[in-house]
């Protein structure tokens, strides 16, 4: 894979990031927090705000990771992980290129074709 098609694939991967973050709601949600403390200027605000935040984002994140999108955000940023690692592209069981076709189709596949296919296949097997 060329420098350009990784890079490419990377700001495919960011900008799918950012759209179901915005679907989830957790990009609007930060910043109007933002703008309600500024106005408040209340000191309840900051007597419970640290303490409060931290629990409240890590419970958000757990419910978001329990979602079907949630699974799909940490999948994209396995990808980008393996971008900035260079293996991105590279199938995790045989370490041949994943052909660009499929990663055009699943951006996020760790996996080439007959891969998956054994895979699925022993998947069922043992099912
Ligand atoms: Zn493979």
């Amino acid at each position: 894979m060329t420098e350009q098609e990784l890079e490419e694939f990377k700001t495919l991967l960011e900008e799918k990031r950012i759209e179901i973050m915005r679907d989830l709601g957790l990009l609007e949600t930060r910043s109007m927090n933002a703008t309600t403390a500024d106005s408040s200027g209340g000191t309840i605000y900051s007597d419970h705000m640290p303490e409060l935040g931290s629990d409240a984002i890590e419970r958000e994140k757990a419910f978001m990771f329990a979602t079907r999108d949630g699974v799909y955000i940490s999948q994209l940023e396995d990808a980008l992980e393996r971008i900035k690692d260079g293996t991105y592209g590279i199938c995790r069981v045989c370490a041949k290129p994943i052909p660009l076709a499929r990663l055009e189709a699943v951006p996020t596949t760790t996996l080439c074709v007959p891969c998956k296919q054994a895979e699925q296949d022993q998947k069922q097997r043992t099912a």
